[in-house]
């Protein structure tokens, strides 16, 4: 989509550094982060939001590639300081301000429920 950010980074278009990138999804660090380390995992492909996610071999690509960084960074829940939080705002109401799926991979800090 040409006035999609996301698919901007994904050509090239706007530099920015891959924190991973394969064929199908890519890694960057979010431009105004909300904990110590928060990444966005992002389909290379242009999908408005979760609800329009019509193959579900898409969930298994994007939720595969989180939980492999997740492992990179030594995140893996298992002890009191290496939680983390996956957020996919969707839709206005959800908080959703780029139309472009990407789930939000947040850790660093504790976080409180229910979220904001
Ligand atoms: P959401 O509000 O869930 O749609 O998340 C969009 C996220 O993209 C926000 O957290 C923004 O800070 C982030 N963002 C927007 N533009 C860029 C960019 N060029 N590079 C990195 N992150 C961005
Ligand atoms: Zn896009």
């Amino acid at each position: 989509m040409s006035d999609c950010v996301f698919c901007k980074i994904a050509s090239g278009e706007i530099p920015s550094e891959f924190v991973y990138r394969d064929e199908d999804v890519f890694v960057i660090r979010d431009l105004n982060p909300q904990a110590p380390s928060h990444l966005l995992i992002i389909p290379t492909r242009h999908v408005v939001s979760a609800a329009d996610v019509s193959d579900p071999a898409l969930w298994s690509i994007v939720m595969s590639a989180t939980t492999k960084v997740a492992r990179s960074l030594g995140l893996d829940g298992t002890k009191e300081d290496n939680g983390f939080r996956i957020v996919i705002n969707t839709g206005v109401q959800g908080g959703q301000t780029v139309s472009h799926l990407h789930l939000h991979l947040l850790s660093g800090r504790n976080f409180g429920w229910p979220p904001g």
